[in-house]
């Protein structure tokens, strides 16, 4: 059987289709396909010296508040640039039909802007500053790189941080909550373009398969996980998600 066989996805329509809830797990190969680096391969040009270890740290802003500042500001540029893709658009397309969750490891807010609604973002959002004093939040969509100083929290005038999640730090607890929530709810559970090798969302992956819920794997490369799901489809995201969308859409929608 080649990676072209269209039976896979035809297996994948049908889990789908009987399903009331989907659960769709995305990770940073869906946004590669957008040209959107990975967090390892962004390390290009100004930003080559440093290793990712060294700028999404506590310890690192402490050190050097600037340098994560433009680091960020780097990044943001690069998701402007790059964009939703026809992946992200296709999970936005089977969520008006049905009932989907998304929880992504992804912080580039890419599902929202592709029109998902329901989403866990279990790693923070770039789009948006935090105080790590007092908490507070404000969005931030400059993604042009060099031009932005760092923000002071309008509260308490702490130098603001992006709301992600940082080595060693904890997944923000309402975002792990809602994702378990609705893996307890799923009927179905797609896992896109993870990996599944980084903890604690690698977690909702093995408790999906544990529950013996129908698990269907997107990734043109095989994972930890391949051998224990259901059905594997062995595309990328862009092609495989509409795809899989249009033969939903052939099918009445269950509930
Ligand atoms: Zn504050």
């Amino acid at each position: 059987m080649s990676d072209d066989d269209p039976q896979p996805i035809r297996r994948a329509a049908v889990l789908v289709a009987a399903a009331r809830e989907i659960l769709v797990l995305t990770g940073a190969g869906i946004s590669a396909e957008s040209g959107i680096p990975t967090f390892r391969e962004a390390q290009t040009g100004l930003w080559a010296a440093y290793a990712p270890e060294d700028l999404a740290t506590p310890e690192a802003f402490v050190r050097h508040p600037e340098r994560v500042w433009g680091w960020y500001q780097w990044r943001r540029a690069l998701i402007a640039r790059g964009g939703v893709n026809a992946g992200h658009r296709g999970i936005a397309q089977l969520g008006a039909s049905r009932r989907v969750f998304v929880a992504t490891q992804n912080v580039d807010g890419l599902h929202a802007a592709a029109g998902s609604r329901a989403i866990a973002e279990l790693h923070g959002n770039i789009w948006r500053d935090r105080c790590g004093s007092c908490g507070a939040t404000v969005d931030n969509k400059v993604a042009e790189p060099d031009t932005q100083d760092p923000a002071y929290c309008h509260r308490c005038g702490t130098m603001m941080r992006p709301d992600v999640v940082w080595f060693g730090e904890m997944l923000p607890t309402e975002a792990l909550r809602a994702a378990e929530s609705a893996l307890a709810r799923a009927d179905a559970v797609l896992v896109v373009g993870t990996s599944n090798r980084v903890y604690p969302a690698a977690a909702l992956v093995d408790a999906a398969i544990e529950s013996a819920r129908p698990v269907i794997e997107i990734n043109p490369r095989p994972t930890g996980v391949s051998h224990a799901v259901d059905v594997r489809v062995a595309d990328s995201a862009s092609r495989a998600l509409p795809a899989l969308a249009a033969l939903l859409d052939e099918a009445p929608a269950n509930g």
